[in-house]
């Protein structure tokens, strides 16, 4: 007899992972908890050594160790991994999250107020801590790592505690790098696919399949892109309609950030990423920092007002380690603060003029394309603060004797490689205003501005400062 075989209809493997997740809530669970445990003896235990001598390594000493850890592996490569894999860290091993979930689910689940959920926060809270970071030395010493690390962590939980049930309003709305973290996400080639059409005969079929423990409070239904989405798993397999699937690292970008405009976007992305970050990266390698310092000085010798260049302030609002040698004085964070600022501003008015540029040269002036063409600066962005916070990697290694080969060719290949990728974005997104070719390159011209801009930055950190 002649059987017919029908082979069983291939899984996905990636669709495989998202229910792996699904099932296996305990075992994330515990990772998180063991993440929480680490992440709170890293943030507090160094407050109670003395500060590391000249003799002290990341082997050796749990400070150094805790500043590589912070600063030099978690920051750099969650940033890069999260253009990997989406926001892996915060569904899956994120501690702030984690505390801040357990705070909502034994809090009063409170309705999350409306200033809360202004659009806002994460840039505001991004540029807040970043310069707050720079004055108080947040990469080299462990009080002001434990203040701004803990404080945050603190007020998770405070928020969690008082708004929503099993949520993560925090994370949500006011994280200070949820911003980052959700337009790194964008260039994932992973994502929570939901399905319209699965969605619909799900409800045809009148499926009853109860309700999500989204934390991130994602609306499922009309989930398109990754930025809000934790890749928790929790929906893996929800309707049949959804599952973690693979996408063109490009389609976000291309296909759905232009749909609804987002403004707080554009400014993380032109003033914050590539200004106010570049800005705080620059100032102690600057030598125009150092020219306006000695012109101040002389400034305020000349009027006689010595006080700005002897007084200092405490640790918590400006650097001060006599013992080390490292102190700031009133004028020095004046300066620091007017430094990265005065990048934060300059930088992100030039982007913008570019980007406005290459958006007039597509056709008539809209708003709209504006900011989904700033969006395609994300790898740029992305990149860039990658290698400046990679770049304290490679120093606080090779301070202990560990040289990783070639770095100066990576980071040039890394930086070419996102300008490229940027360059091809804004020609795709061009193609979406304009079927003229001449329209198109005119915008590329107008767009090539801003990724000189962009990567010359890094260049004069790298190579010629
Ligand atoms: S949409 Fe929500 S539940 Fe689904 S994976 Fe993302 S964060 Fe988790």
């Amino acid at each position: 007899m002649n059987m017919l075989y029908a082979a069983p209809p291939r899984v996905d493997p990636w669709r495989r992972v998202g229910d792996w997740l699904f099932r296996h809530r305990r075992h994330i669970q515990l990772a998180q908890w063991t993440v929480v445990s680490l992440y709170l003896a890293l943030l507090l235990v160094p407050l109670f050594l003395p500060l590391p001598d000249r003799t002290a390594t990341v082997w050796n000493n749990l400070t150094r160790f805790a500043q590589l850890m912070f600063w030099g592996i978690w920051w750099p490569f969650v940033i890069l991994g999260t253009a990997l894999v989406g926001r892996m860290w915060c569904g899956l091993l994120c501690p702030e999250g984690a505390l801040s979930e357990f705070a909502s689910r034994h809090g009063r689940g409170g309705a999350i107020p409306k200033w809360i959920q202004w659009s806002g926060w994460p840039t505001a809270a991004f540029a807040i801590t970043t310069i707050y970071g720079q004055m108080t030395s947040v990469y080299q010493y462990p009080k002001p790592a434990a203040l701004i690390l803990g404080g945050s962590t603190v007020a998770a939980m405070a928020v969690g505690y008082a708004y929503g049930r099993n949520k993560r309003v925090w994370c949500r709305y006011l994280c200070p790098v949820g911003g980052v973290f959700a337009l790194m996400a964008k260039l994932a080639p992973l994502h929570f696919r939901s399905d319209p059409v699965l969605w619909r005969l799900s409800q045809e079929r009148g499926d009853k399949p109860g309700a999500v423990d989204c934390a991130p409070l994602v609306p499922l239904r009309t989930m398109r892109g990754a930025s809000d989405c934790h890749m928790c798993g929790r929906c893996s397999g929800f309707r049949s309609a959804i599952s973690l699937a693979r996408r063109s690292p490009n389609h976000e970008i291309i296909h759905v950030a232009g749909t609804v405009p987002k403004p707080a976007e554009t400014i993380l992305i032109l003033a914050g990423l590539l200004g106010l970050a570049v800005g705080a990266f620059h100032w102690s390698a600057s030598p125009w920092f150092v020219s306006a310092k000695q012109a101040l000085g002389g400034f305020l010798i000349d009027i006689g007002w010595f006080a700005p260049l002897e007084q200092a302030l405490p640790w918590w609002i400006l650097t001060n380690y006599p013992g080390r040698n490292d102190v700031l004085t009133i004028a020095d964070g004046a300066l620091l603060l007017a430094y990265i600022l005065a990048s934060a501003i300059a930088l992100g008015a030039i982007l913008s003029l570019s980007v406005a540029l290459s958006v007039r040269c597509l056709g008539q002036w809209d708003a709209r394309r504006f900011h989904h063409m700033a969006q395609t600066l994300i790898p740029l962005a992305g990149a860039g603060l990658f290698l400046g916070l990679s770049a304290m990697t490679v120093t606080q290694l090779h301070s202990d004797g560990i040289v990783i080969p070639f770095v100066a060719e990576l980071r040039a290949g890394f930086l070419l490689l996102a300008t490229i990728w940027s360059a091809y974005l804004g020609w795709r997104v061009g193609a979406l205003y304009t079927e003229s070719p001449g329209r198109r390159m005119a915008s590329m011209v107008g767009l090539s501005f801003a990724w000189g801009i962009a990567a010359g930055s890094w260049i004069l950190f790298f190579w010629i400062w």
